[in-house]
């Protein structure tokens, strides 16, 4: 935007330093740009009058014409009221209310005059009655114009400051006046014909005031897509940017890979992962830094490609570094791989939180001196004493637990040239979601679990029935499996208290099964005893392990057949897909039950038949999208990029397709956006990254 739309937000008529202060710390609405951008979050149709005998309590907010006749204030002191009755046409009457300002409405309201009123009808007695509606005196000449009334999204703080959606529609009549002229088009004559998108002056004008319902969602289409189109052009530019700049080291070498391969691998890979492991091999090799998200449903087999990815960079005299959220995950990953490492004599190690100060000192010393070639870890990798002699490959397990920030230390321990990055999740994210927050990575998906899984049964049953699922238990446990059952926590970090269901199910099932062993796992817990009970029940000395959601990520019990969920209404659909992953790793069929009580909301009952009919991670992450929006969704809380202003990703995935395609396009036939038919996009990213508000919103 041109520096008009820089212009302070207090200099608009009707704000001032005052109203400006509060708009910028209520709406961070800082200048003319920021407000043209304030969209009405909905409309109110004001072309519609209702009969007083057409109302109905079923009816959000409507609007009645008609005369008042008599008016008069009822009760005393603070339950004092006023009360006017309004007749329409027919001679039906509406009796208004107020409640509050009574002295003020009183004065103001005219009696035997017309009036356009408009308010929510409520019935009472048998009558319609309507508290603090809104009034506007029915002057003949005046003619409404706009189609529909925008309704701004404001703050009680702004609301006890009277900045209600009436004065904001009001600063925006003032803007759009002087804003509209100054308006520039900011997507090129080629799209805007391509895609029939309206002229970005008629969409400002029209987003805010329409005058047709057909304009109004013109003006709504072009602004998504050019909200889209801008958020894809940034992340397919970063990309474009560092596969031209960022020089990566080339790992062609793999003689170490072959011989695991020949001698040590106890299983094929799927194809999906011989398929991914070409895509990362094509990286290693091409001279530029890998940067690519690895997605895989539970269970599909990332691990064994992040060990193959780091057995490439150690045949080439690299080092490697996968990093985990969770301590049992490092610790089961370096079990997990120590056994490979030291068939074929590399020298792996481990480094968590718990890692012994006299440990630390020899690990720290090995990996200054390029002696051991492969670490797995948690945070505790990120700290500043911990130094590679090449660090040339990170590998960061189910990501969305990590920071961007957290993430970017670890690229930094190799000052020569930047390590590879392969950013593994088994979180299911949508496809539009994926190319919003990874657009600018390149993305590989195992999307094949290995041969020989059976598909999990997924059953819903009542807390009444516990009698019989636990005697489902007892079978399934004399057949030799094992059995997870869960119980909800909000959240980890909380108080004791919130521990009690666990305590309770922790006692009560240690009552229900006497000849059998249960362990525990909380986040509570010290790492040793979490450790110590994790290891138990890996080594099948415990039948049953009862735990929160930190076993929702990540753990491998293969002879875990059973999966109980208690509570199932209390977590969310991606959570629940995710502990389901906790079993069905081996040959056995497995099971999840998920318990509940009878009382379900339309949501939970959405979640339960959607566990209960799929196992595709990709169909459930599309539908938890739908059910709880973008911003819930696990790893995207960090996310700026999801502000959006207009566009939503979980209803606008045509848009975002077609304006990511069109990104492409554009940058594959001018990547620097020279040419003169883009002139207006390359204007229009140039007045972003001055306007640092704006941008850094979208960055
Ligand atoms: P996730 O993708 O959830 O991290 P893991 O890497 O933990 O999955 O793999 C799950 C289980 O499947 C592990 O026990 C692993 O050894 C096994 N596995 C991985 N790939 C294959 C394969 N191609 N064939 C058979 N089993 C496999
Ligand atoms: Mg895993």
């Amino acid at each position: 935007m041109s520096n008009f739309f820089n212009t302070k937000i207090e200099f608009l008529k009707g704000v001032g330093p005052m109203r400006a202060e509060l708009l910028q710390k209520e709406l961070n609405i800082y200048t003319y740009g920021d407000l043209i951008q304030h969209y009405p979050f909905r409309y109110l149709d004001r072309t519609q009058f209702y009969k007083i005998r057409e109302l109905d309590e079923s009816m959000p907010y409507v609007q009645v014409r008609g005369r008042i006749r008599g008016k008069e204030v009822l009760g005393e002191g603070r339950k004092q009221r006023l009360s006017a009755i309004l007749v329409d046409e027919n001679g039906d009457q509406l009796e208004l209310v107020w409640f509050k300002g009574v002295k003020w409405m009183e004065k103001s309201l005219k009696n035997h005059t017309d009036y356009i009123v408009f308010g929510k009808p409520t019935e009472f007695n048998g009558r319609f009655n309507m508290a603090h509606p809104e009034l506007e005196e029915l002057a003949e000449e005046k003619q409404t114009t706009a189609f529909l009334q925008p309704v701004y999204h404001t703050t009680e703080k702004l609301k006890a400051h009277r900045i209600e959606s009436k004065v904001i529609s009001k600063m925006m009549e003032h803007l759009l006046k002087v804003a509209l002229p100054q308006v520039q088009e900011s997507l090129s004559p080629e799209l805007i014909d391509t895609y029939k998108l309206m002229d970005k002056r008629n969409a400002y004008a029209n987003i805010h005031f329409p005058e047709t319902a057909d304009k109004y969602n013109k003006a709504k289409f072009r602004l998504k897509f050019e909200e889209l189109f801008y958020i894809q052009l940034r992340l397919l530019r970063h990309k474009v940017v560092r596969k031209a700049d960022l020089q990566g080291q080339v790992f062609k070498s793999t003689a170490t890979l072959t011989d695991f391969y020949k001698n040590h691998m106890t299983f094929d890979l799927t194809n999906a992962q011989k398929r991914v492991v070409k895509e990362i091999y094509g990286d290693l090799t091409a001279g530029k830094q890998m940067n690519r998200l690895l997605q895989g449903d539970v269970g599909s087999g990332k691990t064994i490609v992040a060990f193959i990815t780091m057995l490439i960079a150690a045949d080439n005299g690299a080092q490697s570094v996968l990093m985990a959220p969770t301590e049992i995950l490092a610790d089961q990953h370096y079990v997990g791989l120590k056994a490979f490492a030291n068939s074929l004599g590399i020298n792996l190690g481990k480094l968590t939180g718990s890692t012994k100060a006299k440990d630390r000192r020899i690990l720290h010393e090995q990996l200054r001196s390029g002696d051991m070639k492969m670490i797995v870890g948690t945070h505790a990798l990120l700290e500043d004493v911990v130094q590679f002699q090449n660090l040339g490959l990170c590998i960061v397990d189910e990501q969305h637990r990590f920071g961007v920030e957290q993430r970017s230390k670890l690229w930094r321990k190799n000052p020569r040239i930047i390590p590879h990055v392969l950013v593994m999740t088994a979180t299911p994210i949508p496809r539009t979601l994926a190319m919003t927050l990874y657009g600018d990575l390149d993305v590989s998906v195992i999307d094949e679990l290995p041969a020989g899984r059976k598909e999990i049964v997924t059953t819903h049953r009542f807390d009444s029935h516990r009698l019989r699922v636990f005697q489902f238990v007892r079978d399934q446990i004399m057949l030799g499996r094992q059995v997870y059952i869960v119980y909800p926590l909000i959240e980890e970090s909380e108080q004791m208290e919130n521990y009690k269901d666990l305590m309770d199910g922790y006692e009560s099932v240690k009552r229900a099964f006497p000849e059998f062993k249960v362990s525990m796992v909380h986040g509570k817990m010290k790492a040793q005893d979490k450790d110590y009970e994790m290891q138990r029940f890996v080594r099948n000395e415990t039948q049953i392990m009862v735990a929160t959601t930190v076993i929702e990520v990540g753990v491998n019990v293969p002879n875990a057949s059973v999966m109980i969920i208690e509570s199932a209404e209390r977590f969310g659909l991606s959570q629940l897909h995710q502990l389901r992953g906790r079993v069905g790793r081996g040959a056995e069929q497995s099971y999840c039950i998920l318990m509940t009580g009878y009382k379900l909301s339309k949501d939970s009952k959405t979640r339960l038949e959607t566990m209960v009919r799929t196992n595709n991670g990709f169909e459930i992450a599309d539908i938890d999208l739908k059910l709880r929006g973008p911003g819930d969704l696990m790893g995207t809380q960090q996310s700026g990029v999801l502000d959006l202003l207009i566009a939503d990703l979980a209803k606008d995935a045509p848009i975002l397709q077609e304006a990511r395609a069109a990104a492409q396009r554009i940058l594959n036939q001018d990547p620097q956006l020279e040419q003169p038919e883009n002139m207006n996009i390359r204007r229009h990213i140039q007045s972003l990254s001055v306007n640092t508000v704006n941008w850094s919103r979208i960055s």
